[in-house]
């Protein structure tokens, strides 16, 4: 364990000129552009490796409770928290074979969470499941989300290798029917979208990509017939190859070890370095978590959220690097603000990240063997600009002679592809294998992508509805003109580090929302009165990301180096806040999303 240093005043000014200098070194004009999507001509990359040939199944039109859109956690969830409140017909559609949201496509060798199991796995107080290790493995998790499916019977009526490919709101039954590309058109009173943020896989748009005569694969949709072996590694298929790997966020991080350990040898292309903190994964015991009381899960994720949220807690449970750095990373809610006035906050905030951004540079020096290969992977910009990692195999995988760190920086990444490999600074590296770790489009799944349209009442187009003003929800889930649709994710609503936490408060709401309009024989459809109303509490102390965002090293963070997207995102006090807020709205009459049905509930 490195110690920290805290950087002398004179060392911030420097610190923060070489920031600046990282930064302009990749921003890149044509910003997310740069990218494409994994479809048409590369829709390869996309196909699904786990399940063999879509099951033969007849199109579907009949008619269900509910619809939900995705099979991942959020899916799952939705689906869970409305069987637990006696809701009936539940049909989950997902483009994959089977439950499991990013846990069913992300089989890479080496995926593990980085976020503790026992706060990141839901409804362990449910199935009474304990997690073994403090990291769990990514097949560890893709079984609990089945575990889940199983327990709430979510299997019966589920459509899988299934994508939605159209919503239409019919006035005359009010009920949507539900359009997919298997052929189905079925009709579902309610539709949940929970397709996820980062779900579609992206490629780079590097030219003569499609040239590449070698195997590829994107990381989320890893090869293994290619590859041999399990997302533990002992892939065999490798022994003989060169291989490549675009890529060193949070996947890269944890496949690259694993390749290093398998291929003839491994070039890496680096563009940016992540942060590598230390792992320290090991097993756990149901004692020291202290499984053995009714609803210690609960209690611990409550504890976590409460402290990377900066609301005050006694003690810290699971006391990692996220809670350590709750500040760093979350620096911009007021919860975290209000400890002292803004400079003397702002201060504080960059002597606290300089001092953890020279432990983590600190780091690479102590293990590298090479002081210039040291220097590539040293990362130049304040902690909250990337998404923070965690490996203790990385670093070391450096200091084989059988692995190669290309550095992209000032060629704005890999130039070229050709026939037999990958050209960088003018020099080509001959490859058998270009594997992406590219990450996803974020942001832009089922309904929000484009490619689901979503006809509300009059006909009208969701997305056209948002283009000129942004997103208009309360609270994120439901929208005007668009009754009885209800979204997950981080819109509007509320975000943070532990995700699955977020979405299962969001299916708990849901339920509760489908469950009263029940009751009372209405539609979800909030007045513009109430939409407007919480656009307006939104942008109520939200505070001000461009300073942050404008200097940090460009990402899907900051869209490329160009700053946040216009217009309120999330709320702004918090994910505890927000929970609270919402457990009053429920208690009280919920009046502002119920309105009269004009035709009998089917
Ligand atoms: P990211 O988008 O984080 O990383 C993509 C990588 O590809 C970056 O290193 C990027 O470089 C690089 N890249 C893109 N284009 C080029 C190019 N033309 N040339 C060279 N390099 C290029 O994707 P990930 O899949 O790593 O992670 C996505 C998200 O998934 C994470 O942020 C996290 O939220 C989640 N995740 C979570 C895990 C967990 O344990 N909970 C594990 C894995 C992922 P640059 O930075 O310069 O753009």
């Amino acid at each position: 364990m490195t110690t920290p240093q805290a950087p002398a005043p004179h060392e911030l000014a420097a610190l923060r000129q070489r920031y600046r200098l990282e930064r302009e070194r990749r921003v890149r004009p044509d910003g997310a552009a740069q990218y494409r999507d994994a479809d048409a001509e590369f829709g390869y990359y996309a196909a699904d490796p786990y399940t063999e040939g879509p099951a033969e199944r007849d199109p579907r039109h009949d008619t269900v409770d509910v619809a939900v859109i995705g099979g991942g956690f959020g899916g799952i969830l939705a689906g869970a928290r409305l069987r637990q409140r006696g809701v009936g017909r539940v049909r989950i559609v997902e483009k994959g074979g089977d439950f499991g949201g990013t846990w069913y496509w992300n089989r890479y060798p080496g995926v593990h969470c980085d976020i503790e199991s026992h706060v990141y796995l839901p409804m362990l107080d449910e199935t009474g499941y304990v997690p073994e290790w403090k990291y769990a493995p990514g097949d560890e998790i893709r079984r609990h989300a089945v575990r889940i499916a199983r327990r709430y019977d979510l299997y019966a009526d589920a459509l899988f290798s299934t994508g939605v490919t159209e919503l239409t709101w019919d006035e005359t039954s009010e009920t949507w029917i539900v359009a997919t590309d298997r052929g189905d058109a079925f009709r579902a009173t309610y539709v949940i979208n929970a397709t996820g943020t980062l779900t579609d896989p992206k490629l780079p748009g590097i030219p003569g990509i499609e040239d590449f005569e070698g195997h590829t694969f994107h990381t989320s949709r890893w090869d293994y017939a290619y590859t041999g072996g399990t997302p533990e590694g002992g892939m065999s298929g490798l022994a003989d190859k060169r291989v490549g790997i675009v890529g060193t966020g949070a996947t890269g991080i944890q496949v690259i070890p694993m390749l290093a350990e398998d291929a003839a040898h491994l070039y890496v292309f680096q563009r940016t370095p992540s942060t590598v903190d230390v792992r320290a994964n090991r097993r756990t015991t149901p004692e020291e978590v202290g499984a053995d009381r009714e609803g210690w899960a609960r209690e611990r994720r409550e504890n976590y959220l409460r402290i990377v949220s900066g609301e005050d807690a006694e003690q810290d449970l699971v006391a990692d690097a996220w809670t350590a750095s709750a500040g760093l990373l979350e620096k911009l809610l007021p919860s975290f603000r209000r400890r002292g006035d803004r400079q003397t906050f702002e201060a504080a905030y960059e002597m606290a990240d300089a001092t953890k951004m020279n432990e983590l540079r600190a780091r690479v020096e102590q293990v590298l063997d090479d002081p210039e290969t040291a220097e590539k992977l040293k990362p130049w910009y304040r902690y909250a600009c990337k998404r923070p990692t965690f490996s203790d195999l990385y670093y070391p995988a450096f200091n084989r002679s059988d692995v190669t760190l290309v550095d992209t920086a000032d060629t704005h990444g890999i130039e070229r592809v050709t026939e037999h490999g990958v050209v960088v600074g003018g020099s080509t590296y001959e490859l058998d294998c270009l594997i992406f770790a590219t990450g996803f489009n974020v942001g832009t799944s089922g309904i929000h992508s484009g490619k689901l349209p979503v006809h509300g009442r009059g006909g009208v187009q969701l997305l056209d509805t948002w283009a000129r003003q942004g997103p208009r929800t309360l609270h994120g889930f439901t929208s005007n003109g668009f009754p009885n649709l209800i979204q997950l994710g981080p819109l509007q609503n509320a975000s943070s580090v532990n995700f699955t936490h977020i979405l299962d408060e969001q299916a708990q709401h849901a339920a509760a929302l489908v469950v009263a309009a029940e009751a009372k024989g209405a539609l979800l459809e909030p007045s513009r009165e109430a939409v407007d109303a919480w656009i307006a509490a939104l942008a109520d102390g939200a505070p001000d990301h461009e300073w942050f965002h404008a200097e940090c090293t460009p990402g899907y963070y900051n869209r490329e180096g160009r700053g946040r997207p216009n217009g309120p995102t999330a709320y702004p006090h918090g994910a505890v806040a927000f929970h609270r807020l919402l457990e009053r709205w429920r208690g009280e009459s919920m009046g502002d999303v119920l309105q009269a049905r004009t035709v009998p509930r089917p």
